[in-house]
């Protein structure tokens, strides 16, 4: 699945890099860099809390999640 982000929207609170570092985080200059182009099984359920936490709803989920493994 892919990860969009709005970042007309995005106030860099860090909200979604603490629930899913392994995907957000936010560089020396406060944006937001997302780590992981596309999410797999083993991300989903941060990603998913994230997009769910985020207080600007400045990020979304789309496409289907991609089987483990499959991953290029
Ligand atoms: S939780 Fe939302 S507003 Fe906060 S840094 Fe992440 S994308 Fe930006």
């Amino acid at each position: 699945m892919k990860i969009s982000v709005d970042f007309d929207l995005c106030e860099s609170n860090a909200m979604c890099e603490a629930l899913a570092p392994d995907v957000f985080e936010l560089d020396d200059d406060d944006y937001l860099v997302v780590k992981v182009a596309d999410i797999g099984p083993e991300h989903l359920d941060a990603v998913r809390r994230a997009v769910a936490a985020c207080p600007r709803a400045a990020i979304s989920l789309s496409g289907s999640p991609q089987a483990a493994g499959t991953e290029e």
